[in-house]
């Protein structure tokens, strides 16, 4: 059996879980946090960066400091994971609708449409989240420009965008915040976990209030305050240092496991190239202005039906394969929270002709050749 995913995993976890343990502590902040809080501001040039319990709480704390008030609406694509749109419906508390506008994807990108964002703005809009799909940039000069035109916040779900960058910069480092995860999915895992990237000094203070059980904490073991308290709503944001432990092996391996995924990814590229085929079959574009980080390889059938018996063939070869993302606005809590500008040009066609490829760190040559061969068999036999 090929899997879709194996969590990474490099050799030194053990060790660094077991200096965890030995240091007699466990909890949130102890020495392996800050140790990849400063690896990702070290390495990302990034102002302040925080570790999370998960990619979707990076989101919670994102959204919440963007101070949503009734009635506020919010910019993101509708082909994302749920959690993109999650975060901006809890921090309103669930209570108006819609205040998700979903903005149709571009077709060689699958990533927000620059070009859509525009007309979805009102007077009530407060935000733009852009994901960046499958660890490539969307156009964010484009993106930038727009929201200090309109003075909107910009949130980049970088979940799958660590160690991608965009006209040199990191993803995550562009926009007010950046969200990561590091999910056993995502190219650096620590099983459950994420950070938050917070680019403008003016919400650090919040952010960490927030993260903290609202509480000053982190002020007062800076010596900025006397004694702590609680100050601010928030929540418990902080993973246990025995998952930062795990990553921290994997970030300091970063770039070995960059170009590992790289070296992969460029194999499928080059089998698949020359058998690209527009609307029939098509493979990852990638923009000029962007360096990625291999987290996924998709190709793009015709339609639905020719995606689904592409599953079934690589199943019954023993290959994994997967698709994703119902796209949010036909979901039922999209229909319920949001609503669709403009029309629904790209999103569900493309999203119902994609399907992604195993890929993981360290994935072995033989098997990356085989389902090479399956893919290639199925196009003979297809197209
Ligand atoms: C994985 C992912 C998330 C959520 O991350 P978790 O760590 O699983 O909470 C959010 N957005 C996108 C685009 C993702 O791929």
């Amino acid at each position: 059996m090929i899997d879709f995913n194996i969590p990474p995993f490099v050799g030194t976890e053990f060790k660094y879980i077991n200096d965890a343990i030995n240091n007699k502590k466990i909890c949130g902040d102890g020495f392996f946090t800050k140790k990849c809080n400063n690896w990702i501001e070290n390495k990302f040039n990034a102002n302040k960066a925080l570790l999370t319990t998960s990619g979707s709480s990076a989101l919670d704390i994102a959204a919440y400091l963007c101070d949503l008030n009734p009635g506020d609406e919010i910019i993101l694509p509708s082909y994302t994971f749920s959690s993109t749109a999650n975060s901006f419906v809890l921090a309103g508390g669930g209570q108006w609708s819609p205040n998700l506008v979903f903005v149709d994807i571009r077709k060689d990108t699958m990533n927000i449409d620059e070009s859509k964002i525009e007309y979805a703005i009102t007077n009530k809009t407060k935000a733009i989240v852009v994901v960046h799909y499958a660890g490539v940039s969307c156009n964010m000069d484009k993106i930038m420009d727009i929201a200090k035109k309109y003075n909107l916040i910009v949130v980049e779900d970088a979940a799958q965008g660590f160690m991608s960058t965009y006209n040199g910069r990191a993803l995550g480092t562009i926009g007010d915040f950046g969200c990561y995860s590091f999910h056993e999915t995502k190219n650096y895992s620590m099983g459950e976990g994420g950070a938050i990237v917070i680019n403008n000094d003016k919400f650090v203070e919040k952010a960490e209030i927030l993260r903290e059980k609202g509480t000053n904490r982190n002020q007062f073991f800076r010596g900025v305050v006397d004694k702590y308290t609680w100050v601010n709503f928030g929540d418990s944001y902080l993973p246990s240092d025995i998952n930062a432990a795990y990553l921290y092996s994997q970030l300091e391996c970063a770039d070995i496991i960059n170009s590992n995924r790289l070296e992969t990814w460029n194999c499928y590229y080059d089998a698949f190239h020359d058998y690209v085929q527009e609307g029939k079959f098509e493979i990852p574009f990638i923009p000029n202005d962007c360096k990625h980080n291999a987290h996924m390889f998709y190709i793009k059938f015709e339609n639905l039906s020719i995606r689904q018996n592409f599953i079934s063939y690589m199943k019954s070869n023993n290959i994994q394969c997967a698709f994703h993302y119902i796209p949010l606005h036909s979901s039922p809590a999209g229909i319920k929270y949001g609503r669709f500008s403009g029309i629904d040009v790209n999103t569900t066609i493309e999203s119902e002709r994609l399907v992604r490829l195993p890929m993981y760190f360290n994935m072995k040559k033989e098997d990356v050749q085989q389902v090479i061969n399956r893919t290639l068999d199925f196009l003979k036999m297809t197209i």
